[in-house]
This record gives structure tokens, C-alpha cells and sequence, in this order.
């Protein structure tokens, strides 16, 4: 069964539904490279969806009422594709749908399905069943309604009661709840005690902009008795410097994050979150039953979500400095009186399983034709079947990249970004290797400061999170990931700088240790240890790393191979010393595929190719040039979400 999800990258609320039902697809299913997610927009439109994408973010943020007036217009016009403008997407679309032929075609967009109503205008057939997920609430745009969809799922009663005052037929809409991450059904977090007597307030602040009276607000929140505070700031390196350096003095009351993955457990180990209304965060905090305050909204879009929190009377809005930290105080007065009333709600609301359900729905659909058809028998306790791991295959060469960058360091992509586009191109191993660096030394703190490094306290995360990620690209795409760690120990010069590589590593190694120390860490754990980019190198930023070099008698006998080749460079010192050697990418973007790799011929197996790198018999390197066939069909061009958020996050 060929389930094809469409989203867009416009607000918070599209990709991550999207993600979401894809994770609870392919958790539910034996056969899981059968769904596919397309940002369809994004792939035809490109560069101009790029400006679009700019200009909506410069509207939401600038100019907040002409926002509200250009989607007061989309609302009032009858089709979207009136305007003549959704040409090359009906002929995309209709290109795929036809070369691709799905079962269930999945929108969390609305124009997708004006689109497809145009497409089939003159055909009383159509081949597969459309789903609709709407990921606003009450106050959501015509546009979700106005065309045909077997299955309308929509998060809560008020928003299905939107629906049939608009003469939806009743049998079409499933309220399933919103798609928040499986995780928040699948997490296991000690229970939260209530914020009475000597239990700690948990406060959970996600920041989406910085606005100016941000760090007062931070600091009478914590002028509040027994408040300990959990900041989130996203991408924005320069705040969280700020915070820190403004929130130094509160030591374990304030926790600092950049992103994270984890929300879903932040979420349910907090009393309160206080937000912007986004689409995603609304349902998110509904789901983990954490109370919102609602400090932000965009005009129009947002409303309903805010809307929807006073209305069921689960958190409140409190726009501006004194109302939030009022509304924090009022929830916690008289013994928590007004937090245990919002708590009492969310408890009748909360749906943690309902990507779940909608992948259920979506399963009966796909196996039944005759008619709209809406799947009663799920109930949120039901386990899901644990996916069948398949022994590897026997041998073969393969294709490897051990050196590879994601955004827990200065990497583009996201973990599950990184392994969907290797898994696409038929890569069989590859390994994650984000920069720790020294604290030690002088770039050490600096990477710290500005995020392009690992944190630290992020570390459990990640590899929790590649651990996770690897299950995944095995059963989708039968390529092994692991974990790794590139150790930065820069110096002031070359010559004293040496960067270093762990590679299938399974915890933590210091970050402060001497280098035959963090060879020795490597080696306890069973991986290799690579000097990576160990010669003179072209490169358009940073300096040469030649410490490990100039130290071959000591480092020669400690370490397993030597990077021979790094993206474009070529080191042939290495292979005139015969020393062991690989060859990788240093992963940084989508175009660094194109550079050196090593192939191995041994079999798909962790142990079995870490032995056949340490004793470099069968090991080749090529330089990867052109894209074998992309997994699963070459129709489905863009498939990969540019949006860099992960499962649970909310998009900064
Ligand atoms: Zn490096
Ligand atoms: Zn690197």
C-alpha cells in the first residue's frame, strides 16, 4: 500500500503533522518505504516558494494586521487556483499521482486538495482516497473545506463543528486529535507531581523571537517563589549567548536550550509552557496535558489556536510581560487551584496517540475501496507491533560515509534529514560524527558560545536520538547508521590542531581529555579511532589540522585509519606512508554528496566493517559524482522536508 503525505513549509503545524503520521505509519506497518512526504510547493516552486516563504515570514513578524488582510482574501476567494497561479502544480501533481499511483494521498495543506479537485474535475474516478488533516483549529480558513476529501481529520470537537456548520457531511470528519509526535504517546516520564507545597513550579519558555522585554520577563518569572525555568531559544545562537550570560547568576533554577529534540519529554515534565500560538505547539502541550500561556499569536492563523485554549479552558492568553507573569502567579495561588482546573480539562482533551489513529484510518482506507469508510476500533492503549528487524544481507561492496555533520553541530540537516537523503541515495553505512570541542582551549569556547558545536548537556540526546534513527534506516532503507564523534582539539596554530574521529561509538567521551586518552576512551567502546583531514587541505574556512601528523610515531600506532581523502582534498602523504585509510565527505550540506567515499567489501554488518577498516584489506575509495537512481521512484524528486525541525520540535 503507497500512501503519498503532501505538506508545505508555511507555519509551524503542516510539516511536523506530516512527519508525525509518516513516524506512526511506518511504526504501524511492515512495508514502510511505501509513504512517501512531499513538499510539493516546494519542489515546483522552488526559489519562488523560497521568497514566498520570506515574505510570509516578513508579514507574520512586520507587519501583523496586513497578514490578517491577505488572509481574510485567501479565505473569501473560492478556489485558491482561481488565481491562475497553481498550473505547474496541478501538472506536477498530476504527473506523480499517475506515475506514482498511491493508495491514500494525505494533505496537510488546503490547497492540495483544490488541486486535486481540478485535476479530476472531468473524471468521476478517482484512484485513491484523499485524507485531509486540518492542522488549525475553530478559526481555520475555507480553503481546509471547500473541495472533496473522503476523510477530514481535525484536532477536537470545535473544529468538526466548524465543519458541518460549512455542510461537511458528518461522516467524513474524524476527530482524531492532532498528529503530535508518536513520541508523546510512546514516552515513558515519571509522573509529575502537582506544584503544591515544597514541589518546584517547572516553567517551560519557548522563545520564538527575541523581543525586547524578553529577559525582564525571564527575570520576574524567576522572582516567583520555587520557579525553576526551562528556556528554549531555537536557532538563534546570538540570544541563547545573551541568556546566558543574563541568567548566569540563577544556576540550577534556569535550563538553557538551543533546540532540542525532546520535546515531547520537556512537555510532560513541566507544569506550565509558555508560547506562541503555532499550530504544532498548541497541540503539542494539549497532547503532554501541560497547560499553555499563550504569550504570541499571528493575527488570523493563530487565533483559533490561541482560541482554542481559553475556549476549553486548559491555559489562558496573556499577550506582554505583566500579563504572563500575572497569569503564571494566578495559576499557582490558592494551592493551584486554577492550574488543577486546567489539568482536570486536558485530561478530556488530550489525544498523545492520535498520529496513531490517523495512520489507522488511513490503513483501513487503503485496504478498502468500496466506499468513505471511517475505522472505529482503535483505542489510545492499544500497542503498536514492533517492526521485524531482518538479518543483514551477506556481502557486497559498500557504499560508506564515516565522517558526516548534522545540526546537533554546524551540520544543514537534521538526523532524520541526514539518513532519509543517504538512504535515498543508496548509501549501506554511514556515521554521524558532530564537532565536540575541547572547553580547554580557545575555539572550544568560542564553538560552545555560538552553537556550532555539540553542547554538552546535549549529548544524551544524541545519541538517543541516532539510536533512534538508526532503527529507522534500517527498516526503511536497509543502511546501517552509527553513532560518532569528531573531537576538535584546535590550537592557535596548525600544527597544534588535530581533529579526530570516533567512529560507533556508544556514550559519551569527555571532551577535555588528552588525545592518546580519547583514543584509548574510543577504543574501550570498541570503535575506531580516524584522524580526520590529517594533511594539508584547500578549504574555503577554518586552518589545517596537522598535529596528528607531525606526530606519527606516537599516533601511528594508536589510531585505526587516516582520512586519505576529505570532500575534494586528496592526501597522498597518507598512502606514501602506507598508512590505513578512508575516505569521506566531512558532511556538512546537501552537496557534499559529491566528493570522496569509501567502499568496503566486507558484510553489512557494524563489526564486520570496523574489522575490515582496521586491517585496510578490501578497501577502496571512489569519488561519488552522479546520483544513482534515488529510493523509491525518481517522481517523487523532492522529498525531503527543508524545514530542519525533528519530530516534536517547534520550529524557532
Ligand atoms: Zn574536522
Ligand atoms: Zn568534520
Amino acid at each position: 500500500m503507497k500512501v503519498l503525505i503532501l505538506t508545505a513549509s508555511f507555519g509551524d503545524g503542516h510539516n511536523a503533522a506530516a512527519r508525525n503520521l509518516r513516524a506512526a505509519l511506518e511504526a504501524m506497518t511492515p512495508d514502510p518505504c511505501q509513504v512517501e512526504v512531499l513538499d510539493l510547493l516546494d519542489a515546483v516552486y522552488g526559489r519562488l516558494n523560497q521568497l514566498a516563504k520570506s515574505a510570509y515570514l516578513g508579514l507574520v513578524r512586520h507587519a501583523p494586521s496586513l497578514w490578517h488582510t491577505v488572509y481574510k482574501l485567501v479565505d473569501a476567494a473560492p478556489s485558491l487556483s482561481a488565481a491562475g497561479s497553481w498550473g505547474r502544480l496541478r501538472r506536477a501533481l498530476s504527473d506523480i499521482l499517475l506515475q506514482a499511483q498511491p493508495d491514500v494521498v494525505v494533505s496537510t495543506y488546503p490547497v492540495y486538495a483544490d488541486v486535486v479537485a481540478e485535476i479530476y474535475r472531468e473524471h468521476a474516478e478517482r484512484p485513491f482516497r484523499l485524507f485531509t488533516i486540518i492542522t488549525d483549529s475553530i478559526s481555520i480558513n475555507s480553503a481546509w473545506y471547500r473541495h472533496w476529501s473522503d476523510v477530514f481529520c481535525v484536532a477536537n470537537e470545535a473544529t468538526a463543528s466548524v465543519l458541518r456548520e460549512a455542510g461537511v457531511p458528518t461522516d467524513r470528519i474524524a476527530v482524531t486529535g492532532f498528529p503530535v509526535s508518536p513520541a508523546f504517546h510512546d514516552e515513558q516520564v515519571p509522573q509529575l507531581a502537582p506544584p503544591v507545597g515544597p514541589t518546584e513550579r517547572r516553567i517551560l519558555y519557548l522563545v520564538n523571537t527575541g523581543r525586547p522585554k524578553l529577559g525582564r520577563t525571564l527575570e520576574e518569572l524567576l522572582a516567583l517563589p520555587q520557579v525553576q525555568l526551562t528556556i528554549t531559544v531555537g536557532r538563534d545562537h546570538d540570544l541563547r549567548a545573551r541568556l546566558h550570560r543574563r541568567l548566569d547568576g540563577y544556576g540550577d533554577r534556569v535550563k538553557l536550550y538551543g533546540w532540542t529534540n525532546l520535546m515531547p519529554r520537556l512537555l510532560l515534565s513541566h507544569h506550565l509552557v509558555i508560547g506562541k500560538a503555532g499550530g504544532a505547539s498548541v497541540q503539542e502541550a494539549i497532547a503532554s496535558r501541560c497547560p499553555m500561556i499563550v504569550n504570541q499569536m499571528i493575527p488570523g492563523q493563530e487565533e483559533g489556536n490561541a482560541r482554542l485554549i481559553a475556549q476549553e479552558n486548559v491555559g489562558c492568553i496573556a499577550e506582554g510581560r505583566r500579563e504572563t507573569v500575572a497569569a503564571v502567579e494566578r495559576a499557582f495561588e490558592n494551592r493551584a487551584h486554577v492550574w488543577h482546573q486546567w489539568r482536570h480539562h486536558l485530561d478530556k482533551i488530550s489525544r498523545p496517540g492520535a498520529a496513531y489513529r490517523i495512520a489507522e484510518l488511513i490503513l483501513a482506507a487503503g485496504k478498502d475501496t468500496t466506499g468513505p469508510q471511517i475505522f472505529q476500533g482503535w483505542s489510545p492503549g492499544v500497542p503498536v507491533a514492533t517492526p521485524t528487524i531482518l538479518p543483514p544481507p551477506a556481502s557486497g561492496p559498500l557504499l560508506c560515509d564515516f565522517h558526516t555533520h548534522t545540526n546537533y553541530s554546524d551540520g544543514a540537516l537534521s538526523v532524520s534529514e541526514l539518513v532519509d537523503f543517504y538512504g535515498r541515495h543508496g548509501f549501506d553505512c554511514i556515521c554521524i560524527t558532530d564537532h565536540l570541542a575541547d572547553p580547554r582551549r580557545l575555539i572550544g569556547k568560542l564553538g560552545r558560545l555560538s552553537g556550532l558545536t555539540l553542547s554538552p548537556a546535549q549529548i544524551g540526546e544524541y545519541f538517543e536520538v541516532i539510536g533512534r534513527e538508526a532503527n529507522r534506516a534500517w527498516r526503511r532503507y536497509r543502511m546501517l547508521v552509527m553513532a560518532g564523534i569528531e573531537f576538535n582539539k584546535d590550537g592557535c596554530r596548525a600544527r597544534s590542531s588535530a581533529h579526530l574521529l570516533g567512529i560507533d561509538l556508544r556514550r559519551e567521551i569527555p571532551a577535555d581529555l588528552d588525545l592518546p586518552e580519547t583514543i584509548a576512551q574510543i577504543h574501550a567502546q570498541g570503535a575506531l579511532a580516524v584522524a580526520s583531514h590529517p594533511h594539508v587541505m584547500k578549504s574555503e574556512w577554518g586552518k589545517n589540522t596537522l598535529y596528528l601528523w607531525e606526530n606519527q610515531e606516537t599516533f601511528a600506532p594508536l589510531l585505526d585509519a587516516w582520512e586519505i581523502a576529505n570532500r575534494d582534498n586528496i592526501f597522498s602523504p597518507v598512502g606514501l606512508k602506507r598508512l590505513p585509510f578512508i575516505a569521506s565527505s566531512d558532511f556538512h550540506k546537501p552537496k557534499h554528496i559529491f566528493s570522496w567515499k569509501t567502499v568496503l567489501h566486507c558484510e553489512k554488518d557494524p563489526e564486520a566493517i570496523k574489522e575490515c577498516i582496521r586491517r585496510n584489506e578490501r578497501v577502496s575509495i571512489t569519488l561519488y559524482r552522479r546520483d544513482r537512481p534515488l529510493r523509491p521512484e525518481p517522481a517523487l524528486r523532492s522529498i525531503d522536508l527543508p524545514e530542519m525541525a525533528e519530530a516534536g520540535v517547534v520550529a524557532a
